[in-house]
Order: C-alpha cells, then structure tokens, then sequence
C-alpha cells in the first residue's frame, strides 16, 4: 500500500491553513495514525486533536520572535523517534514544500537511514484566494505567480527580486513579509512596479477568524499597520487583487479599512 505508515519513518506533512476541513486525507490519515507528533507553532488545535490520545505530542515552534526549537534538534528529535520505532508526523502549516523546510528535513532523515514521505498541503496563498473569491492567475492579467519571502536582515529586506516581481502582469504571495511591507513596497515601486497596484493582507487567511484589508501598493504599508494584525500575515498583490470579495469576513469594517484610508 503506497500510503500505510511503517514504523520508523518519518511523514512530513502539510496541515493547511488552520481548518481541519482543509486538510487532505491523506495528511488526516498520517495524524490519525501518529504515534508521535512534531508540529509548528501555526498548527490548529481542532488539527492536533485528530492525534491519537497515546501519540506523543511536541511543540517546535513559537510565534514569531519567541525562541523555537533550533532547527538540528528538530532533526534529531524526528530522528531519535523514528529509530524507536515510532510512527512519526512533522506537522507544518500550508504545504511543508513551500517556505517549509522540508528540503533540510528530509536531507537530514535521508542522511540518517530514515525514510520519509511529503503530504502536500493548502499554502497560505491559495487559502486566501480561495477565501477572497478571487483568482491567482487569471488570462490576460495574471500569467504568474511569485511565492516570495521578504523578510528583514538587520532592518534590511534580505530577498525578494524587484525585477522578477516588477512585470505587472505578476500576481505576488509575499510569506513573512509582515514587519517589512513598507521595504517591499518602495523596493517593488522602484523596480517600477506601479504604485497603485491593487494589494491586499490577510491573516489567519483559511480560518473562521481571518481578517483582510485591502489598498494599493503605495497605501498597504500604512494601512496594515493601522491594523495591527497579530497572526500569520500572507500579502497579495496584483491586477487579480480587483476581483477579491470581502463578503466572507467577519469584520466587514476592516475589509474596508483602506478604502477609508485612501478616501
Ligand atoms: N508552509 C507555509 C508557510 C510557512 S512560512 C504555507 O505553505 O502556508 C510562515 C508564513 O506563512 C507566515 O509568516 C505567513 O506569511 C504565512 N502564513 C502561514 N499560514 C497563514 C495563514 N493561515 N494566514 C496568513 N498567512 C499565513
């Protein structure tokens, strides 16, 4: 059977955006199946209550800025459980392929003689676009989709190619980008990407309790800060930003947030 847990290996699984519903089966069946459970700070309770009872639960990560388990002893931990012969899940938010680790996780199992196998789940990105009713991509206005990081380096933005993301005709997801959107957005605008691009943020986007606001490239920076939002953030920006509907927020006033702003 291609998708039965042997013990000893290690699934690296996507638990999606927060919502149980939004998991696949498949990752469904690897947690309720799990005899031990490593999982993310963004991990959904209703998600780890799938778990069995007996399963052995342990925490990685914290917010951002709280101190994390380092990277190497989740590596040795995933490790130490497999060679006990357990059944063993890494559970991230979203997908695990996507600004996930999984690359450096599964090296490390494969160095070690564990086996491992990638559950995919729903990225931040598409939770949102799904919640939104809006599309990523969409004929003649949006021919690509950048997934991008732009964090901080010493006050820095460390990533993000303002050429690549430039072309209008680009839809971004910017992961992580929260503390640093006002770099973003001079860097994108000095890349010549126009300042009135319609941009929107989201957080805690897939879940019952997701917040949006929504501006243009120039205004978003001032306009999430306005917010003070304090989950996980995702930004999109883009053409396709136009067709996004807010009906499906619990805050229609801060879906409109910007709209006053920029009044
Ligand atoms: N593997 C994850 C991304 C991990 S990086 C995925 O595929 O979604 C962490 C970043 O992901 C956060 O800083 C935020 O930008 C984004 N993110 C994760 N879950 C989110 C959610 N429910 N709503 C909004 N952004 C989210």
């Amino acid at each position: 059977m291609p998708h039965e847990h042997p013990p000893g290996m290690v699934k690296l699984v996507g638990a999606g955006p927060g919502s149980a519903d939004l998991l696949t089966l498949r990752a469904a069946r690897a947690i309720e199946n799990a005899e031990a459970l490593l999982y993310d700070a963004l991990v959904a309770d209703e998600i780890l209550a799938l778990a069995p009872a007996a399963c052995v639960k342990i925490q990685t990560g914290k917010r951002a800025g709280r101190t994390s388990m380092k990277q190497e002893t989740i590596n040795r931990l995933m490790v130490r459980m497999a060679r006990r012969g357990l059944r063993v899940v890494r559970l991230k938010g979203g997908d695990p392929s996507v600004f996930g680790r999984v690359g450096e996780e599964r090296a490390f199992l494969a160095r070690h003689g564990i086996a491992s196998e990638v559950i995919p789940g729903v990225t931040a990105a598409s939770a949102a676009a799904a919640q939104l009713q809006m599309p990523l991509t969409h004929r003649g206005e949006a021919r690509r989709l950048l997934l991008a990081t732009a964090t901080l380096r010493d006050g820095r933005l460390a990533d993000l190619d303002g050429a690549d993301a430039a072309d209008p005709k680009t839809t971004l997801a910017l992961y992580m980008a929260h503390q640093s959107v006002a770099a973003v957005a001079s860097r994108l605008i000095a890349a010549g990407r126009s300042p009135a691009t319609p941009a929107l943020a989201v957080e805690n986007a897939g879940r019952p309790d997701a917040r949006v606001v929504f501006a243009d490239l120039q205004s978003l920076p001032a306009v999430l800060a306005e917010a003070a939002f304090d989950g996980p953030v995702v930004i999109l920006v883009g053409e396709v930003v136009r067709q996004a509907e807010f009906a499906a927020f619990t805050d229609p006033n801060l879906a409109m947030l910007s709209l006053e702003a920029q009044a």
